[in-house]
């Protein structure tokens, strides 16, 4: 059914596509992206859609799979880590927050400093995302993905290409893939929960005080990567530091708006804002920056159409 890629997006921004099928297991998705390629659809994977600007213009002629919250919950889907088993393999439509939250209540290690990031595993698979020094792909032991050439299949990490909010699966020859499952490294099983919930509550007031409340306006995060160390080892320059340089809170590009308390992050008023202000707005910061400092910001950001 045609749907409307805004009510799928955190930037609450983006058009129509062809049709949104939302699937909750990956035998489900399987047979769903069988039925597209053997009628020749183009189609797309979507997680939370809190990692994407899309068109205003949609993508009409896209097939949408939204991988979806599974039945079983993500305290139910630690079962097996609990018991020692290790890699876990995790359903790709599970909020990466919700086994967050759930891991650290269990006193399960490893996904604590994940507090708070929207969106799926998934996702979060595909675009190794990450904060205060870790990123997915440290858990990361394989993904089971579908490709139109090779169906159902199993890829361990070494061959992802992960690197800083990046891997192999967001461009070919891997991608567009479905990533179906995430094989995770939790542990060590049963610890002590307190120091994880300690520290998962420190991370939640943290961001609670520094970023949007996705709620109330529309937003995808922190718009631009961060910059590569000066020397290696080093730690990573803030993009938002070079955005503060050049005034970036006082831009605007009609519905689009810097968010007053974060130079990265790009926010909307859902009432106004199309797509095309963003990438404006996008724009016109990376220009300045550029004959600033003569660095190109990248945009972490990922826009449908590419
Ligand atoms: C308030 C806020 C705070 C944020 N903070 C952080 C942060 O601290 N660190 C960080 O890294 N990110 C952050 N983000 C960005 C975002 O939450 C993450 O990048 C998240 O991992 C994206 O997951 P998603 O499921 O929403 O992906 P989507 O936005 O749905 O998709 C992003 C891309 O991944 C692809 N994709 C999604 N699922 C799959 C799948 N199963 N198989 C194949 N491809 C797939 C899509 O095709 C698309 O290209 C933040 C966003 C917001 C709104």
């Amino acid at each position: 059914m045609t749907a409307l890629l805004e009510d799928h997006t955190t930037f609450r921004l983006g058009g129509p596509c062809r049709e949104l099928v939302a699937v909750r297991d990956p035998d489900d998705a399987v047979r769903v992206l069988e039925r597209w390629t053997a009628a020749g659809r183009p189609w797309l994977p979507l997680g939370g859609g809190s990692n994407l600007l899309v068109a205003d213009a949609g993508l009409p002629d896209h097939s949408i799979l939204r991988m979806a919250a599974s039945p079983r919950p993500p305290p139910v889907i630690l079962e097996p880590a609990l018991r020692g088993e290790s890699p876990l393999p995790v359903w790709a439509g599970t909020s990466l927050d919700a086994l967050s939250a759930a891991a650290c209540a269990a006193g399960l290690a490893g996904l604590e400093d994940f507090s708070g990031i929207p969106g799926t595993i998934g996702g979060a698979a595909c675009g190794n995302a990450g904060a205060f020094g870790r990123s997915l792909s440290d858990l990361v032991a394989a993904v089971d993905l579908w490709t139109p050439a090779r169906g159902l299949h199993t890829l361990p990490a070494s061959a992802l290409g992960y690197a800083y909010r990046s891997s192999a699966l967001q461009r070919p020859p891997l991608g567009p893939c479905a990533v179906l499952r995430v094989h995770l490294r939790l542990g060590p099983s049963a610890g002590d929960p307190a120091p994880l919930l300690a520290r998962r509550a420190g991370i939640l007031a943290l961001r609670a005080s520094r970023h949007p409340d996705i709620r109330a306006v529309g937003t995808a995060g922190s718009y631009f990567k961060n910059l590569p160390p000066p020397a290696p080892g080093g730690r990573r320059q803030p993009a938002g530091a070079l955005l503060d340089a050049i005034g970036a809170k006082t831009f605007r590009v009609g519905g689009a708006f810097v968010f007053p308390r974060h130079a990265n992050i790009l926010v909307t008023d859902p009432a106004t804002a199309t797509a095309a202000d963003v990438h404006a707005l996008a724009d016109l910061l990376a220009d300045a920056v550029q004959d600033r400092f003569g660095i190109r910001l990248v945009p972490e950001v990922r826009a449908w159409p590419a």
